[in-house]
């Protein structure tokens, strides 16, 4: 569906949840190792869980619990969480708008830090929800 959102690497190790606070169905997860579940929070910070779902065991251990991950199944495309004041590090891209970064270089996963290809993050959105 266009306009679904996806989170890409400068959310990294930032993860302030200023986009959780501001989408309308809470499908924003955080991976929990405690309970090795996706969680979404019915309010960022809340500890209140609103939605859950079961991880992919590879897709996410890529980057664990160090950035958020939106369920793309879930978005509606309301766009309110990648307008330009909400996430401080514009990690948020509408899926048709996400920079593919150099056509030679691909995203480079022993060093999560260090990604190229946005897009890999379209994939990876998909990949990390089991159901
Ligand atoms: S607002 Fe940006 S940096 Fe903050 S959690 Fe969301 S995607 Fe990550
Ligand atoms: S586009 Fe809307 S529904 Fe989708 S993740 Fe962002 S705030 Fe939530």
């Amino acid at each position: 569906m266009a306009g679904v959102a996806i989170i890409t690497e400068a959310c990294i190790a930032v993860k302030d949840r200023a986009c959780v606070d501001v989408c309308p169905v809470q499908c924003i997860y955080e991976y929990n190792p405690t309970t090795n579940r996706l969680e979404s929070e019915e309010q960022a910070g809340s500890g209140i869980v609103e939605n859950e779902h079961t991880p992919n065991v590879d897709a996410i251990a890529i980057f664990s619990d160090s950035i958020l991950y939106v369920n793309l199944d879930e978005c509606t495309s309301c766009t309110a969480c990648y307008q330009p004041d909400v996430c401080p590090v514009g990690a948020i891209y509408a899926e048709e708008h996400v920079p593919d970064g150099t056509p030679t270089i691909k995203y480079n996963t022993t060093d999560p830090n260090k990604g190229h290809d946005h897009t890999f993050f379209v994939e990876q959105s998909r990949a990390v929800f089991a159901d």
